[in-house]
């Protein structure tokens, strides 16, 4: 069976290293907030090109600080595409704020900017911007709409390493932007970390507070703050990894880029090719109108594959009040997409047997 992402081929390259990282913690006498959180903030910053990164226990944390930090009246709205993981809007609720649904451009799956405009009001203050897929937002319309109505930009970041935008990376185009490093994240740690990116220092400085108690200096509490402190030993296992994550990437591109080329199927739709070298391939995500005959062959043929997402978050029980809301396009997004495996493990000899799968007269 070729598993849609197998995470011990994916991290065992990196086991000797890995070993050695959490030892050299192990032997250190310091297991919080010290050197390797230090390091990989600094690594972080450096290499989405931000002057601030601030180290959480995971990304819903950090998204749901970064909203908390900015302090807005309870019940302010924030623009949140309707086409996303639910952590994105859990972190808008989690701050006490209303969110405010988007549909998104089907050749991107990313927030509509021409949707936007006509949902803002008095109480709008801030728009999330997720780069669903690894595929960076259409940004320059969303700092357009900021500066015309003072709203704050946010990233949900999570799905997009090392993804590009203008040239500059995710994480880099917003006021401050969340990532997760969730395992099989494009940089996934051995079990829940995440960061904020910042260029605000003031921002930054809150931040690192709120995620530890709300303190600057030790016992001394000036917000009330939560836990929410990038694990030492995560940070270690990141700082590793991080120096592969442009050539794991790379391949990412390679192999996306032989599915585009390769795939045929008459009804399936691919991915947009527009950003293929800007992109970071978290997921590739098909659509197709009889998706789960798809998934049945391809698990005929051993090619296992995930859906993401079943339910949009507006369907969830979490959120009985928007039940009742319906986007055509969100929905006909979560009735059709497959994820196809991509790794930067997956073997040549793997992609070709994908592609002549999907490519069979399965339909
Ligand atoms: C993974 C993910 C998150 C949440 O990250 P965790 O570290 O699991 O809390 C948020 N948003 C998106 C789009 C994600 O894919």
């Amino acid at each position: 069976m070729i598993a849609h992402l197998d995470l011990q081929r994916t991290n065992k390259p990196y086991e000797a290293q890995m070993a050695e990282a959490l030892q050299r913690v192990a032997a250190s006498g310091w297991y919080v907030l010290g050197k390797e959180v230090a390091t990989f903030e600094e690594n972080w910053a450096t290499y989405c090109g931000t002057d601030h990164c601030v180290g959480t226990a995971n990304g819903l944390d950090a998204l749901t600080l970064i909203f908390k930090a900015f302090d807005f009246e309870a019940g302010s709205e924030v623009i949140v595409p309707a086409n996303t993981y639910i952590a994105s809007v859990l972190s808008v609720t989690h701050a006490g704020l209303t969110p405010v649904w988007v549909e998104p451009d089907l050749a991107t799956y990313n927030l509509d900017p021409l949707l936007i405009e006509k949902q803002i009001t008095k109480r709008t203050k801030a728009i999330l911007a997720v780069h669903l897929y690894g595929k960076c937002c259409d940004m320059a319309p969303i700092w357009d709409l900021a500066k015309k109505y003072n709203l704050k930009v946010v990233e949900d970041a999570a799905q997009a390493h090392g993804a590009t935008y203008q040239n500059r990376k995710a994480g880099n185009l917003s006021d401050a932007a969340a990532f997760s490093f969730y395992p099989t994240k494009n940089l996934g740690a051995i079990g829940d970390a995440g960061a904020i990116t910042t260029n605000h220092a003031d921002l930054a400085a809150k931040l690192a507070a709120l995620r530890n108690y709300g303190s600057k200096i030790k016992y001394h509490n000036d917000y009330a703050g939560i836990n929410s402190r990038l694990d030492e030993l995560q940070a270690a296992v990141l700082n590793v990894k991080l120096t592969y994550l442009d050539t794991e990437n790379q391949r990412r591109r390679e192999l996306a880029a032989r599915y585009l080329a390769e795939i045929k199927q008459p009804e399936l739709v691919l991915p947009s090719a527009e950003t293929l070298l800007q992109d970071a391939w978290h997921l590739f995500v098909v659509r197709h109108a009889k998706r789960e005959k798809l998934i049945d062959f391809l698990m005929h043929q051993k090619v296992q594959t995930t859906v993401h997402y079943p339910v949009p978050p507006h369907k969830q029980p979490a959120y009985t009040a928007y039940n009742h809301l319906s986007f055509e396009i969100t929905e006909a997004i979560h009735n059709q997409v497959v994820s196809l495996p991509l790794s930067p493990y997956l073997t040549d000899a793997e992609a070709d047997h994908i592609i002549a799968s999907v490519n069979a007269s399965w339909d």
